[in-house]
């Protein structure tokens, strides 16, 4: 998708340090983040929304999820706890129409959320 931020970032054209990647996943920080670790996780495929998501992809969505552990632990958040959070759509405020899951943690998280 030419015109994805998201995309852009995967490809370089936008460079952005990397906390994470792999053959799929590639994951950074969030550019306005919400709390001290704020970490978002993206497919390198462009997939819309987590509601597109196929069969095809439960591989690539476990994936994400497991690179987001991974990070957690890394970032000393996992004692803590943490969030992970996918919004869908406008209700949600989904900003980029690029699935991401991001990684909050490193202060107490409110529930419910706004
Ligand atoms: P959402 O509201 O779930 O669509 O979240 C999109 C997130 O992407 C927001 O938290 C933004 O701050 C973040 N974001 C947008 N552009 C960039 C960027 N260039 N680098 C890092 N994070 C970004
Ligand atoms: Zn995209």
């Amino acid at each position: 998708m030419s015109d994805c931020i998201f995309c852009k970032i995967v490809s370089g054209e936008i460079k952005t340090n990397f906390v994470y990647e792999d053959s799929d996943v590639v994951a950074f920080y969030d550019i306005k983040p919400e709390a001290p670790v704020h970490i978002v996780l993206i497919p390198r495929e462009h997939i819309e929304r987590i509601s597109n998501i196929k069969e095809k992809d439960a591989g690539l969505v476990s994936k994400l999820f497991l690179a987001a552990t991974k990070l957690a632990q890394e970032k000393h958040i996992e004692t803590s706890g943490y969030r992970l959070v996918i919004n869908c759509n406008k209700d949600a405020g989904q900003a980029v129409f690029h699935l991401h899951l991001h990684l909050l943690g490193g202060r107490k998280l409110t529930w419910p959320p706004g």
